[in-house]
């Protein structure tokens, strides 16, 4: 199919974009990498009368560090987070994740932000930020502002973004060296979306883990955090024994959405094999 005829602005400025945005509501779009906005587009899933090109603006460029955060800008590609020697040493969960994003035409134009206000509950860049207990800095006509991971992802696609605000970042904690972070997945091919995918965090000492983040992605309408799962974990020695129950907990504590061939049962069980499987893999 082809779009909808809309008007086309590429922003010189963010206040450009936030007249625009406070102008037009929801007939304007934001357009970063298009790998998902494109696509919407073209089915008439979304018709707005404005599309508003941010891929110009440098101060949403970047990744680097400032002071204990890892600050990756919001059109960082994937292949830049994936090929940054920065985010292998502070954020390694991302090195790991990005690889299973699509396709490398896809990983060059697609950006963390843009992943991240679409809100896929398959989608990896949610998942690890959740994982990571990262930031979303969002900015809008007032000023801007820090919205934590656990209250960013409100509901399916959906977001806890207003509609004049746009993600000019995210700040991530710095992996220490104490640190475990690990992701896994099962998808049909390389490069689909995650039947059911976990991203995880952790302090790992002595071979006990401590304050772990379980998110889970592809299981509900939003990235997931199992909680009372690592409640399960919190304090504990990664042997068979707290392995058995953390993943028992888990397919107790876990209420998965279908998807069109995989049923509730199946994601459960698909879930449960990725934590076993992702836990064994942190004893080392
Ligand atoms: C065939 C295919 C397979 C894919 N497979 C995967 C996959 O396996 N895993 C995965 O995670 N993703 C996958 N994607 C999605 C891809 O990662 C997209 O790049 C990403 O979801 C959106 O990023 P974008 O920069 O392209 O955003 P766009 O398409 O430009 O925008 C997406 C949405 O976010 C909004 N937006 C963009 N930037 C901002 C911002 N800074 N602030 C506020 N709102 C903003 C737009 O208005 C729009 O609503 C796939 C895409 C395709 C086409």
């Amino acid at each position: 199919m082809k779009a909808a005829a809309f008007d086309y602005i590429k922003a010189h400025s963010i206040t450009q974009v936030f007249d625009l945005l406070q102008t037009h509501g929801d007939d304007a779009r934001v357009l970063a990498g298009g790998q998902t906005l494109m696509a919407t587009l073209n089915m008439r899933l979304s018709e707005p009368a404005l599309v508003i090109d941010i891929t110009g603006l440098a101060a949403l460029r970047g990744i680097e560090q400032r002071g204990d955060v890892l600050r990756i800008g919001a059109l960082a590609t994937h292949t830049q987070i994936e090929q940054s020697a920065l985010v292998a040493r502070l954020a390694p969960l991302l090195t790991e994740a990005a690889p299973h994003i699509a396709h490398r035409a896809i990983r060059n134009s697609g950006t963390w932000g843009g992943s991240l206000a679409y809100a896929d509950p398959a989608a990896e860049w949610p998942a690890c930020l959740l994982a990571l207990g990262g930031t979303v800095v969002a900015q809008g006509p007032a000023g801007e502002r820090r919205i934590a991971a656990d209250d960013f992802f409100t509901g399916l696609y959906a977001t806890a973004l207003q509609p004049e605000e746009i993600i000019i970042a995210s700040e991530l904690p710095i992996a220490t060296e104490h640190q475990w972070q690990g992701m896994l997945q099962l998808a049909r091919r390389h490069g689909d979306y995650a039947i059911v995918g976990l991203a995880a965090s952790a302090q790992r000492q002595g071979g006990v883990l401590r304050a772990p983040r379980l998110a889970f992605m592809g299981v509900g309408i939003t990235p997931w955090r199992a909680r009372e799962t690592e409640a399960v974990l919190d304090g504990k020695t990664l042997d068979d024994a707290t392995l058995t129950r953390a993943v028992a907990a888990l397919r107790e504590e876990i209420e998965p959405l279908p998807d069109l061939t995989n049923t509730p049962d199946t994601k459960r069980h698909l879930a449960g094999v990725l934590l076993q499987r992702l836990l064994a893999s942190a004893r080392t």
